[in-house]
This record gives C-alpha cells, structure tokens and sequence, in this order.
C-alpha cells in the first residue's frame, strides 16, 4: 500500500494558467456581437462556478450586531459605474441613539482611493465622499443600516468639512444648481429604467438560445410564462427592495426583448429624481449580483431586430400640471426644437456623447430618428410624446423618449430643465 499522498490539488493548478494573457483575458467581460461565435465562453468557464451558500450566509445574518449601524456608501465611480464601501456607525453615536431614521445629519463625509477608480492620480487619490440621501438597507434588513448615497468632492483642508470643489464626475452638483434655481416650478421627473438581463458569459441574453436566436419579439412584452417571460425573480426581487428602501419606485413591466425590463422611478422633486435613480440602479445591481446574472444597461446590447434599451424621461411643472398648462408644455416643446437643441440633448442623454443612441435612435423600434427632433401625441415615433389624457384635459406631462439607458439621470434632468424651464426662471 503506498503512502504517498497526492499532491494537493491546489498547489498544481495555482502554478500556470494557460493563455493567461490580459489582452485576451479580458474577452468574457465584453458583450460580444451576437454574430461572432468565435471565443465564446461557455457559463461554466467563467465565474462564479459555484452558486453562493445563500442558506449558510442567512445564518450570519441573524447574529446580534450589537450597537452596530453598518452604512453602506454608494457613488458613481469614473466611468458611471456604481461602487460601494461599508462604514461602522455606533446607535448610540445618532442624533436619536436608540431607533429612528438615520439622517444626513448622523452620517460623516468619507474618503476612498480615487486611483483606483479612474477619479484621481496614485499620488493625490483621496476623494471625498459627501452623504447626500439615505434610504434602508434591503440587503441587511432588520437593523438600522442604510444605503448611503454620496456625491464626491476633492479634498481641501482649508475649507469647511475640508470639502473642495466637485470633481469632474460629480455631475450632481450641478444639477443641483439648476434644480435650486427652478424650484419654484416644482419639476416632477418620472423614469422609466430600461435593461437586460444575460447570462454569465455576458453574450446569452436571459431566453436567449446558445446558439442563434429567439422567436422574434411580440410576446414578450408584459408576457407570461416559461417561454416569454426570463428573469423575473430579479425584476420581481429588485421591486420589493426598492419598496424597503423607499424609493418612489411606481411600477415594472417585463419589455419588448426577451430578458429585458423595465422599472419606473417617479414621480419624484427635482434633485430627488436623480438620487432615486441611481440607487434603484445600485439596488438592482446588488440584486442580480445574488442572483448571478449579469446587468446590462447598454442602449442596443443586441444588434438587429432587437430592441434598445432607454430611459424615457416623463417630465412636469406645477403649472404644466395645472388647468392651462398644456400651453406650456407646447412652450417647452418650441424651446427643445429650437436650433441647435436637439444635437445639445442628444450630446447629454447617453453616458459617450450620443454615440451610444445613435445605435439605439434609429427611426425603428419605437424610436425617432437621432437627427431631428419631433413631438406628437400618444406617438412613440417621436422624440417626445405627449400623453393623449394630457391633450384631452389641456395639462399633465410629457415624455421625452430619446433618453438611453446607461443616460446620467442628473444630467439629463438638469438639461431638461435648463432649456425648458431655466429661461422663464431667470427672468
Ligand atoms: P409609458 O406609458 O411610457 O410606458 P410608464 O407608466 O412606464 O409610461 O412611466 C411613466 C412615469 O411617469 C412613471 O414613473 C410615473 O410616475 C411618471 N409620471 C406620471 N405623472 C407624471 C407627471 N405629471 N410628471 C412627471 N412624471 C410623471
Ligand atoms: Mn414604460
Ligand atoms: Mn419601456
Ligand atoms: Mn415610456
């Protein structure tokens, strides 16, 4: 009998990874066009390769956690990816140490490695991250811990909280400034969050074949069933957490591409919009993180007869709201076609300066063409649509279409502001 023991497996496969090149490495983290075959990873030859120990984490998440709050600090990193980092808070630190809602007020300014997300220099990398919405956390329930949504600031010791200037990501600052000076109008944003689901390979739409492609689209928008309807425990599971962190998140619906969804924002103030839109998206993320299924918020992630993905963006004023106000909307409508202002919105309404929609903004798929602006009631050929109960009863809303997916919410907002309310507001 020999008592030599196998070699432990570990120390073998560590030593070399074959075709361990970053150049090609990095090949599975693309959405690759649906076209090519070659290089195609399967599910099971990239991570994860095992499915979480869900039942074993839920018994950590009963221990007691003493006076601990756990703050969950979310931003937009350098390339409008969402990151997160946890803070310990102590109750008995709060402005309310024994229960209550965690304010603004009971959160620090924090700090992370702005290096390592493309927002600073390895020799300068602090930036600041200032707590500016706080909502429950869905993903550790039962205690007081929050997400913590912050915007980010440079560093200056000679300033008040040692806060400098906003840094170039920080689009929320000024959206911010626009939003102070239109309040009065009381801007109501509602938004429509369009995205895909796929498979680990970040290639195979959820209900997508291996190989070549679905039954073309009709059924699967609002569909049921098996054949129709793919991913909705991360719709339905991302809803439910929204509700528990209170986002004012209005409703979901299963969409035109098989895998695709949509979650409504709004209607939520001003600023706010923003806030709650980047939080959904934070939550959403987490979700399908748990449920290993990956995130797309690409405009047109499949080529073809396929449909984009956008963030039609519903927008109002108090008086657009108010008997008359259809006059205005038909104002804000004169002011978005003027000159110039369609190529100035396109440039603000996806995360490359429009070189995503022009993928996405075709004239096909229930879109308008890049090129030009239109408007038209209960028309989803135009740029914007007008809603046919706000032409019947002369007041309401409108919905600006041209939006995309992966579009920054602050600055869309802000731009739409801007050009359809700031004009009036500064006379
Ligand atoms: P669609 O018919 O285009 O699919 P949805 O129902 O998906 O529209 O989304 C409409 C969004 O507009 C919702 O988030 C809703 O809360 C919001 N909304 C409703 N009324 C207003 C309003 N007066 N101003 C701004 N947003 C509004
Ligand atoms: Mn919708
Ligand atoms: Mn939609
Ligand atoms: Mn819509």
């Amino acid at each position: 009998m020999s008592h030599i023991a196998p070699a432990p497996r570990l120390s073998t496969a560590i030593k070399k990874r074959p075709g361990n090149d970053p150049s090609q490495n990095s090949g599975y983290m693309r959405l690759l066009g649906r076209s090519s075959t070659s290089n195609v990873p399967k599910n099971e030859d990239v991570p994860p390769y095992q499915t979480p120990n869900y039942a074993l984490l839920a018994e950590f998440m009963k221990l007691d956690m003493r006076d601990v709050i756990q703050a969950e600090y979310v931003w937009v990193g350098g390339n409008n990816e969402l990151r997160s980092k946890t803070k310990t808070l102590h109750s008995s630190d709060m402005s309310d140490p024994r229960s209550g809602q965690i304010t603004l007020a009971d959160l620090p300014i924090w700090n992370y490695d702005g290096s390592s997300t493309d927002q600073a220099p390895g020799s300068d990398s602090e930036v600041l991250l200032k707590p500016c919405a706080v909502f429950p956390d869905p993903f550790r329930p039962g205690g007081r811990n929050v997400l913590v949504l912050c915007d980010c600031y440079l560093p200056d010791p000679n300033k008040p909280n040692g806060l400098g200037g906003p840094i170039p990501t920080n689009t929320r600052f000024k959206c911010a400034e626009i939003m102070d000076k239109v309040a009065a109008t009381e801007p109501w944003f509602g938004i429509e969050q369009e995205y895909n689901l796929f498979e680990p390979d970040g290639y195979t739409p959820l209900g997508f074949p291996k190989v070549g492609f679905p039954p073309g689209q009709g059924p699967y928008y609002c569909g049921i069933g098996a054949e129709n309807a793919f991913g909705r425990c991360v719709a339905e599971a991302h809803y439910r957490s929204c509700v528990y962190a209170g986002i004012t998140i209005s409703g979901i619906n299963a969409e035109v591409m098989p895998g695709q969804w949509e979650f409504q924002v709004g209607p939520c103030l001003g600023i706010e919009s923003g806030d709650h839109v980047l939080m959904a998206r934070y939550i959403l993320v987490r979700v399908a993180e748990q449920f290993q299924v990956r995130i797309s918020f690409d405009p047109k992630p499949i080529e073809g007869d396929w449909n984009g993905a956008g963030c039609h963006t519903n927008v109002s004023t108090k008086e657009m709201r108010a008997p008359g106000g259809y006059d205005i909307i038909l104002k804000a409508m004169d002011r978005l076609g003027a000159p110039g202002k369609q190529e100035e919105h396109i440039k603000t309404y996806d995360i490359s300066g429009g070189s995503d929609n022009t993928r996405r903004l075709t004239g096909a798929h229930e879109t308008a063409p890049i090129t030009t602006f239109s408007y038209g009631v209960a028309n989803r050929g135009c740029s914007v649509r007008i809603p046919r109960m706000t032409e019947k009863e002369k007041c309401g809303y409108f919905e600006d279409r041209r939006p995309a997916s992966n579009m920054d919410p602050y600055r869309v907002t802000g731009k739409i502001m801007e050009t359809c309310v700031l004009p009036d507001a500064v006379n």
